[in-house]
């Protein structure tokens, strides 16, 4: 032993058994409410606290950009009703998480960003610190809630206060701040342990009041082309067997949104999805259970929704101020989604009268036919492939192995994989969210692995891998069951971007043609398969299943496949005016 090693140890020694710091409650009070895992970036103050939560049992997973790490808590808050716990150090590291965090706040997802901050006398005065800045005013505009702690004695209030606010009612993302000098402080260990809070209820039941549950029995009883559209609420209120009871018994056709795919598989007979425009149009009555009228849904209007005034809407929301934000809702059932579906189906007992076959009939002939048009494109072996050829594979990959869990961002890469590849159980499929961000993949993907230990499958678009590509180092470091399928078409968008630089610089929208994104995995000692048909994905994807290794697939898909700007291209904004100059665009 070194000279300094024994004086540490003297002082070890030293320190009284009765005493317990700012480090260790932090880690026991989120241990006494059942969280153990950390999604983190070490640095100043809070590389020991990573460490000594490990060796107190925690898993502490670290990332090579906090972003990522923060993308990881949030999907854990999705697919465990948990808190995510994100924890980042000052300024940059707590800049890059609180994107995360904002994230997690938008989709309604509980997330506990923890954050290393300078000392507060110096950055109060603004007299300069070691990354120096005010996070808790910058996080509070962005989050739920937001919360500092300063003294060791309110570390278990603080985070209480952070599981709570996470994860009751509407759940969203909290920020907790801690000054490094919290972490040092100490104090007596039984005071300390009293001082600690495990959150009773922290998801308290809300039932709908009856008279809500009696119009909206009414309103729905009266409906005569019904439909259902089930949100990622519904996949994250984890009481999938009421849903399905309650969908079965309504027999109204659905939709799910992307992420509540799953929640009853793809496959059901009441599946609405292969003729989605049918049912927006034509239906005079929409059951919203966990899911919003934002954009996702064009706000429930325009030509796509059918006659103006045409449809009743009845929604199950946990927010009161949800109600009406779009469009006037009749029947509105506030609660948590498990308690009114409950009360719903008590209501209607066994008396209910489904809707008539004229309706669901013909939702369901559509449905058969629109998913008898699509199956051959799906099976061709053209070399380079397409995105159908590719996703022929993926959708019997997924079909094979239901408890796969599907990760997907991109937007030809994204829109096309959530049409064509059926998801088959609840939480099985991660993606970009009501923001519609891209660089969620790997984050999600390994919050995933850690979190369920299931096999991950990661569709990205080359574009969106961009974003979040360095960790694939962090997933071989960790080794775990993710396989990457990188549908590389040399561009974001399409390879074949229009250049209008006259041939002084690439198009904006184009990347080095034919890069080798397998090569980045086996840079790591993971496995890398770059493939160019349907026959050779399907074997890269078998090997990676089969060795439940770490795997990067490059899929060569042709430069001109894809369209710009995935579905979405009607958010582009035109102007008449670049019209005019600039004939030449392609679109
Ligand atoms: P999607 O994008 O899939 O349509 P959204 O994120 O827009 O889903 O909507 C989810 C909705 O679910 C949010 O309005 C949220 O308040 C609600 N929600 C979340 N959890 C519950 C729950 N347990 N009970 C009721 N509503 C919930
Ligand atoms: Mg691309």
């Amino acid at each position: 032993m070194t000279q300094s090693a024994l004086a540490q140890d003297d002082a070890a020694d030293a320190a009284p058994q009765s005493l317990t710091d700012g480090f260790h409650l932090l880690i026991d009070a989120l241990r006494l409410n059942d969280i153990d895992t950390i999604y983190n970036v070490p640095g100043i103050p809070i590389t020991d606290l990573g460490r000594y939560a490990q060796a107190q049992g925690m898993r502490v997973i670290s990332f090579r950009h906090e972003q990522h790490a923060g993308y990881a808590a949030a999907a854990a808050g999705f697919l465990t009703r948990k808190p995510g716990v994100c924890m980042t150090v000052s300024a940059p590291g707590f800049l890059n998480g609180l994107t995360a965090l904002a994230h997690a706040t938008t989709n309604c997802w509980p997330m506990i960003l923890i954050s290393g901050s300078s000392e507060r006398e110096i950055v109060d005065l603004q007299r300069g610190d070691y990354e120096e800045m005010d996070q808790l005013a910058i996080a509070r505009p962005h989050v739920k809630a937001a919360y500092r702690i300063l003294h060791a004695e309110d570390i278990g209030l603080g985070v209480a206060r952070a599981v709570r606010a996470a994860l009751s009612g509407r759940p969203g993302g909290v920020y907790l701040d801690v000054p490094g000098a919290l972490l040092g402080q100490v104090m007596d260990a039984v005071e300390g342990e009293k001082s600690l809070i495990k959150v009773v209820d922290p998801n308290p039941a809300s039932l709908p009041s009856p008279e809500a549950v009696t119009r909206a029995v009414d309103v729905l009883s009266n409906a005569k082309k019904p439909l259902i559209i089930i949100g990622k609420g519904a996949a994250y209120a984890q009481c999938d067997d009421k849903i399905r009871e309650l969908v079965e018994t309504l027999g109204f056709p659905y939709l799910p949104m992307s992420m509540a795919k799953g929640l009853l598989p793809d496959t059901h007979p009441q599946c609405a999805s292969a003729a989605r425009s049918l049912v927006l149009k034509q239906s005079d009555c929409v059951f919203l259970i966990g899911a919003r009228l934002n954009w996702l849904l064009s706000h429930g209007q325009g030509p796509g929704w059918g006659e103006k005034g045409g449809k009743s809407f009845v929604q199950i929301d946990i927010e009161p101020t949800e109600m009406d934000s779009n469009q006037s809702i009749s029947a509105p059932l506030i609660g948590d989604i498990e308690s009114c579906a409950t009360a719903l189906l008590d209501a209607i007992g066994t008396t209910w009268k489904k809707p008539d076959e004229s309706w669901t009939g013909a939702v369901r002939d559509k449905v058969i036919g629109n998913v008898e048009k699509m199956a051959p494109r799906l099976q061709n072996n053209n070399s380079p492939m397409d995105y159908h050829s590719a996703l022929g594979v993926i959708k019997q990959t997924i079909a094979d192995n239901p408890d796969t869990v599907l990760v997907n961002e991109g937007a030809n890469a994204l829109d096309l994989t959530r049409s064509i590849v059926d998801v088959i159980k609840p939480r099985k499929r991660l993606d970009v969210g009501t923001w519609g961000i891209m660089g969620i993949g790997m984050g999600s993907a390994v919050a995933a692995a850690v979190e369920t230990d299931n096999q991950v499958l990661a569709v990205e678009g080359d574009s969106a891998f961009g974003f979040c590509g360095m960790e694939v180092e962090t997933i071989s470091r960790y080794n775990l069951p993710v396989c990457i399928v990188v549908m590389n078409n040399n561009g974001i968008y399409r390879g074949d971007g229009e250049n209008w630089s006259g041939g002084k610089d690439p198009a904006t929208t184009v990347f080095v043609p034919d890069s080798r994104y397998d090569q980045m995995m086996t840079a790591f000692g993971g496995v890398g398969a770059h493939v160019t048909n349907a026959d050779e994905l399907r074997q890269a994807i078998g090997e990676a299943f089969a060795s439940r290794k770490p795997t990067l697939i490059n899929a060569v898909i042709d430069p001109a496949a894809g369209r710009e700007s995935g579905n979405i291209g009607n958010l582009n904004p035109q102007s008449v005016v670049a019209q005019a100059r600039y004939p030449q665009a392609r679109t």
